[in-house]
């Protein structure tokens, strides 16, 4: 099997869900909803990742045709879209989620500085690979303290992100890269691990591998299990993987939500 480089493909996909616009740079959404997750988090639903794991809730259409779905919004239009959804909601926590929220620095960043002091908590879902290759991409948002950045990896080893993405396998590195430059640069964070192809082996390593970063994100390592949405159930079983842990999704426990 040939694995894709994953930077590349992030820039790939960068240039087909943003574009240059007269307040700043678009970037493509598809949906902007309330939550249930966090108990309670109005969320906008980006469109593109440079990742493709097998697992991904987001629909195929969404995951494969990013130039045939969604709208671009200028960075200020999502703000005051997730404000307007969280008053009447009356929720006070966004986040971006959908494909991958810093694929666009410029947009990320212009959309932090529309959301800044307005009160609200902010959480980044990533895969941490454009934090990793894109220098002072940390640094940047560590100027807003209202946001806390969570880095989901993909497996625990260099093997399973492969098999898991079929991205080149030392991504994963990439991965564990932005969770130290997150430190680094003092921005808020946690990892969390996709875990339900995992063997309590692997997981064990990779929270002493953590624990080598830091001993306190080893601490808070969260385990994502997976969801069985019907159409991830059957792209798992396109590519014959098989997995120890999921759940329907009605049937997710509350400590997952
Ligand atoms: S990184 Fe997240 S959004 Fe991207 S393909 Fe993987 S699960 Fe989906």
């Amino acid at each position: 099997m040939a694995f894709y480089d994953l930077v590349t493909r992030h820039m790939a996909i960068e240039k087909l869900v943003t574009r240059a616009g007269p307040e700043g740079l678009e970037r493509k959404y598809y949906r902007i909803r309330p939550a249930r997750w966090y108990g309670g988090i109005v969320t906008a639903d980006c469109v593109g990742c440079g990742l493709l794991c097998r697992f991904c809730w987001v629909s195929d259409v969404v995951m494969n045709h990013p130039c045939d779905v969604g709208t671009f919004y200028t960075p200020r239009r999502v703000a005051e879209s997730l404000i307007s959804l969280a008053k009447k909601c009356k929720l006070d926590l966004l986040r971006l989620s959908g494909g991958e929220p810093t694929i666009g620095k410029q947009h990320l960043l212009e959309l932090l500085e529309n959301l800044d002091g307005k009160g609200y908590r902010f959480i980044v879902e990533t895969n941490g690979i454009p934090i990793a290759y894109d220098e002072g991409y940390a640094e940047n948002l560590a100027k807003y303290n209202f946001i806390h950045v969570r880095v989901s990896l993909k497996g625990c080893n260099e093997e399973e992100f492969a098999f898991l993405t079929g991205a080149k396998p030392e991504g994963f590195k990439l991965q564990l890269k932005a969770l130290e430059k997150l430190l680094d640069a003092k921005v808020s964070c946690h990892p969390s691990v996709m875990a339900s192809f995992s063997t309590k082996k692997s997981l064990q390593s990779l929270v002493e591998r953590i624990g080598q970063i830091s001993l306190k994100l080893a601490e808070e390592i969260e385990i994502e299990e997976l969801i069985l949405y019907p159409h991830v159930v059957q792209r798992l079983r396109k590519y014959g993987i098989k997995y120890y842990t999921g759940y329907a999704p009605e049937r997710v426990p509350p400590e997952q939500v």
